[in-house]
């Protein structure tokens, strides 16, 4: 069984401080009904990982957060942190496709004869020669990025100097450094030397990056414990074979839990009395199989997350007002002091309908689970909503009331109660 729980026991008991009228001015009807109404609206096209609006939906909520106050992930230059969407098979990842075009000599070469490794594909410039250290290599093995990469130093170029045939050409997988990449290096197979070299980007690989956007709340007295606050903000996008309403706005299915992220992330940036560091993320990727989270564990230090936190589809009152269920409950000890925390705020906590359908591995607080973080997911409603993933799961539908009391509860979960 993985594991679940960091060894070490820390239990506070600080008296709760009621915050209401913050909560009531902060978290608000109206201000909710302006983000989810904006995240849900036609214009956004379903926020899908294909579309072109993904962009739109992710700035947006960088600029929520940065208007919170909350500051970039350390060592990321801004909110909005890209990724690609990688697919993993059985037999391991498959390889991210070609980013750029080598000009090397004067001649393209081929996409097989060389692979470029980015540390952060968004501040891409086209690079030449001059800009690379040059290292010869006999040989090539997957091995290089964690020999060569592990550590930070400019633009490097590893070039293997033999002529590129069966026997020698690049992996078909590479084993990355335990921290990701920390240079840029690109790898060639090449039998001449290079006199010059010119490395540009090609645009498609750009077209599908995707964004994370995460926000950072450093804590006073505790700040090397991180408790995060996280949804999906990507959706379905368009169904064309839907000729009355072809777009899937995604309003429960989580533009609430989105809204739900940027709200607490105004709340507790007011209160201000966070001892803990709060991360608040919103996701991209999740509906093609939690890929912004997967990729967002690589960014941080799971040891350093207490809690993850994470708030899906509470838009509807699906089994009835104020009544949510928290997926996994068992599975941690958190799960238990989110359901007596949510309690005690006035909501009902029911148990999950049927833990048959995997709620709690499908959704990203699993991808922090994976990386031994406890982590849940607050839900009131789940896929048996007759318009969960179809296009009628619109604002309209929303119940706000119920909205509103969810989040004022998840706002009022004492953090002291939650054990590291
Ligand atoms: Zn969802």
């Amino acid at each position: 069984m993985k594991r679940l729980l960091i060894t070490g026991m820390i239990l506070m008991s600080l008296p709760v401080v009621a915050q209401q009228p913050l909560a009531d001015s902060v978290i608000s009807e109206e201000a909710a009904r302006e983000i989810l109404g904006y995240l849900a609206s036609d214009q956004l096209k379903g926020r899908s990982n294909g579309r072109p609006e993904r962009y739109e939906a992710a700035a947006y909520l960088a600029q929520q957060f940065q208007q919170a106050g909350l500051k970039p992930l350390y060592g990321q230059k801004s909110l909005l942190i890209p990724f690609f969407p990688q697919t993993i098979t059985e037999d391991g990842p498959i390889p991210i496709p070609q980013a750029d075009i080598v000009l090397w000599n004067g001649d393209f070469l081929q996409t097989d004869h060389f692979e470029f490794f980015l540390t952060d594909a968004a501040a891409y410039t086209d690079k030449s020669l001059g800009s690379f250290e040059v290292i010869a290599l006999d040989s090539l093995d997957s091995g290089l990025l964690r020999r060569y990469a592990a550590s930070p130093g400019g633009d490097l170029l590893l070039w293997a100097k033999k002529p590129f045939s069966d026997k020698n050409k690049l992996p078909e997988t590479w084993t990355l450094p335990p921290n990701g990449i920390q240079r840029n290096v690109l790898i060639v197979v090449h039998d001449n030397a290079p006199k010059t070299m010119v490395v540009q980007a090609d645009p498609d690989y750009y077209h599908t990056l995707l964004f994370n956007v995460v926000g950072v709340l450093p804590g006073d007295s505790l700040p090397g414990e991180i408790v995060a606050y996280t949804s999906h903000y990507d959706h379905m996008g368009v169904d064309p074979g839907e000729r009355r309403d072809s777009i899937l706005n995604g309003a429960n299915d989580n533009a609430s839990g989105t809204t739900a992220v940027v709200l607490l992330a105004r709340y507790f940036s007011q209160l201000k009395n966070n001892s803990r560091t709060l991360l608040f993320c919103a996701f991209a990727g999740e509906e093609w199989g939690l890929l912004g989270s997967r990729e967002f564990m690589k960014e941080i230090n799971p040891k350093a997350v207490v809690a993850g936190i994470n708030i899906e589809m509470i838009g509807i009152a699906q089994y009835g007002k104020k009544k949510v269920f928290i997926t996994g409950q068992d599975q941690s000890p958190l799960g238990k002091t989110l359901a007596r925390s949510l309690s005690a705020a006035g909501l009902k906590v029911i148990r999950e309908r049927d833990p048959e359908r995997q709620l709690y591995s499908r959704s990203d607080n699993y991808s922090f689970v994976k990386a031994g973080v406890p982590a849940h997911t607050i839900m009131s409603s789940d896929d048996e909503d007759r318009c969960y993933h179809q296009p009628c799961d619109e604002v309209k539908r929303i119940n706000f009331e119920h909205f509103i009391a969810v989040v004022k509860a998840v706002a009022a979960i004492n953090e002291f109660k939650i054990q590291k």
